[in-house]
């Protein structure tokens, strides 16, 4: 028997807390009784409705996928392209990404059906650092680093410091690999942050999510996390 808020936000209804105001404000019944106490026990077998949808009681699943390149970031794409839940076999739960990585960028990606954990993921507050290794056009200079570090401002947007370091550069063919580490997770925020510092991307991959890595993994394998491992991201 689990609080019924937990199967809520492991449903992913909502996060914990939204759950909590979901029960006390008279939204979820369950086996047909609304129920406003928070302490509620409920099991498997336990009907549970939430605005009159029933909610399923999934069993959580945490899979960690090196996204290649030209595949969405999405569960369903309109466009009919290929989306990182494809590439996902044997898992019955309807799972989602956590956060996004763009159609070009490869790297690793938490997919789940745990709301609550996913939500709290993606929360700025909860910074989790995120490391990209980018290929990018152009010769890094040690001030345009200095300046990642402190932090930026690109057509109104501010960026929090990156801890970004210039792995290798080739002035001769004008190309260079550059890692920038971030904790937030803006729309195109690398390539932007690098953009302004006049180092458009040409690749972008990332190797690192908090202390998750992807070691073993090539393009398109996924694992799911071992019990460890999901207890540490809690
Ligand atoms: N920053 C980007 O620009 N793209 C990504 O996919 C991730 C971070």
């Amino acid at each position: 028997m689990e609080r019924l808020q937990k199967v809520l936000a492991h449903a992913g209804v909502a996060s914990r807390r939204q759950s909590e105001k979901l029960i006390m404000s008279g939204r979820v019944r369950v086996n047909d009784t609304v129920v406003t106490e928070l302490g509620t026990k409920v099991g498997v077998h336990d009907k549970i409705v939430v605005d009159g949808v029933p909610v399923t009681s999934e069993t959580p699943v945490y899979i960690m996928l090196y996204k290649p390149r030209g595949v969405i970031s999405t569960a369903n794409d309109d466009k009919g392209r290929k989306t990182v839940v494809d590439l996902v076999e044997n898992v019955s739960q309807r799972i989602y990404p956590v956060g996004r990585l763009d159609y070009d960028t490869s790297g690793l990606l938490l997919l789940t059906n745990d709301g609550e954990l996913a939500n709290r993921l993606t929360h700025p507050k909860y910074e989790v650092e995120k490391t990209y290794i980018a290929k990018v056009t152009g010769t890094p200079t040690n001030d345009a680093m200095k300046t990642l570090r402190q932090g930026i401002t690109v057509d109104g947007e501010t960026y929090a410091p990156a801890k970004s370091k210039i792995i290798s550069s080739d002035p001769k063919k004008k190309t260079a690999i550059v890692s920038l580490t971030i904790h937030e997770g803006k729309n195109h925020q690398v390539k932007k942050m690098l953009a302004a510092m006049n180092l458009p991307v040409e690749k972008l991959k990332r190797e690192q999510y908090g202390f998750l890595t992807l070691k073993g993994l090539n393009a398109g394998d996924y694992r799911p996390l071992k019990p460890e491992e999901v207890k540490e991201l809690r």
